[in-house]
């Protein structure tokens, strides 16, 4: 990345946060509030807002998958008036859509709402497109998905994992997401980005091609004016917009203190339709839920939210700096991403098939005497990489 449009960006935070910018004014979710028993009998206040031109009314929390595969975790997240569940192609090998699979079997279609993604072969260091991504490739694995699902069509499919341009308007890949439409196995269309997430926003709005945009947004991106600028200009062109990665842990060891307060900031932008936080246990799930009672952020959130806001964390910010300073070319954005996976999703089997997927050399940070990759925020990349590159010795029925 360009280091004017870094400092920008520093400059950018900095002077928002000064002025109040880091926080919005909490919006109005008055009229679209709706009360929700759950399975205990205990009624709970749940916000709706629409997912832009889908025209899905949807409670703003609902439940990211990827992280469990506990039937009855997601059971009871439909059960307590969850209705958007996200998934992807890749997520635990496939075993994460066949558990929603049986959890969806024998309820109303139109109870419950789903959202997968497919990710196309690319170079792992530049996030080019390989010969590989072929539209009948794209079709394959959503046919490999639906069955997984037992599903005739998901509501959404999205075109996963985008961080380029050129890659939001691969052709092969837009030509396979319009036949699936047409034939009646996706309603929407999506598009995720992680990684230089204002350029494939501004893509998609572009392109007139998508319903639907998942974005990385939270407080401790270094960049996050860019994005909201975009999920703005995005929302007001009709797309509907999904939160991701609301939530960071701050260390290895340490969960961030407030992961309400996180959830509360995005939501706080009213551009931002649903989010869909991870959790993983039926305590996390009802701490999740409990913060629609009060979207508004407090002053003592407030206050916690500026002091973690400049902790690196465990996220990798997807900013790209980093690219081609390595002497080997190791990709070091999707290495960073796989730290994240064991250390904060806890997630080794996501960790493990990303790190195997990048063909790295058996060797790799041996023969410098010094790193020469600078991160952005300050991660010690050498050293990450020498951690978590062991998980490719780890035989895989032991993670699975
Ligand atoms: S130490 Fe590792 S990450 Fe750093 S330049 Fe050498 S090979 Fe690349
Ligand atoms: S590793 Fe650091 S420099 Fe590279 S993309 Fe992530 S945050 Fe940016």
């Amino acid at each position: 990345m360009d280091r004017k449009l870094m400092d920008r960006r520093h400059f950018m935070k900095s002077t928002l946060a000064g002025v109040g910018g880091f926080f919005l004014l909490g919006s109005n979710d008055k009229k679209q509030e709706k009360k929700v028993v759950d399975t205990k009998g205990k009624e709970k206040k749940f916000v709706y807002r629409t997912l832009g031109r889908t025209g899905l009314k949807l409670p703003v929390i609902n439940m990211g998958v990827m992280n469990s595969d506990n039937p009855n975790l997601i059971r009871a997240a439909l059960d307590s008036g969850i209705i958007f569940l996200d998934t992807a192609h890749g997520y635990m090998r496939g075993r994460n859509e066949e558990v929603i699979g049986t959890v969806i079997k024998g309820r109303p279609r139109d109870s419950f709402v789903i959202a997968s993604k497919v990710v196309p072969p690319q170079n792992r260091a530049t996030g080019i497109y390989t010969e590989e991504a072929t539209t009948e490739d794209f079709l394959k694995k959503l046919d490999i998905s639906l069955k997984r699902l037992g599903l005739d069509y998901v509501d959404i499919l999205h075109h996963h994992g985008v961080s380029r341009r050129e890659s939001a308007l691969f052709e092969p890949v837009l030509k396979a997401l319009e036949k699936a439409k047409q034939e009646g196995k996706i309603r929407f269309i999506g598009i995720t980005t992680h990684m230089n997430e204002p350029e494939v926003i501004q893509a998609a709005v572009d392109s007139k091609f998508y319903d639907v945009i998942m974005t990385a947004y939270n407080y401790q991106q270094k960049y996050y004016a860019e994005v909201r600028d975009g999920i703005a200009k995005a929302a007001q062109a009709g797309l509907g917009i999904i939160g991701m990665k609301a939530i960071r842990g701050a260390t290895e060891r340490i969960p961030f203190k407030n992961p309400v307060a996180s959830l509360k900031w995005v939501l706080q932008d009213p551009n931002v339709h649903i989010v869909v936080p991870g959790f993983t246990t039926f305590d996390q799930m009802d701490v999740d839920l409990a913060i629609m009672e009060d979207l508004n952020l407090s002053d003592s959130e407030k206050k916690d939210l500026q002091k973690e806001a400049s902790i690196p964390g465990l996220y990798c910010q997807g900013c790209r700096e980093c690219v081609g300073q390595c002497s080997e070319g190791l990709p070091i954005p999707d290495l960073m991403r796989a730290y994240m996976y064991v250390y904060d999703y806890r997630n080794l089997s996501m960790a493990q098939d990303l790190v195997v997927s990048l063909n790295l050399p058996q060797q790799v940070c041996r023969d410098c005497s010094q790193c020469r990759v600078h991160c952005s925020v300050g991660f010690d990349v050498s050293g990450k990489i020498k951690d978590v590159i062991r998980i490719r010795e780890v035989p895989s029925e032991f993670i699975a």
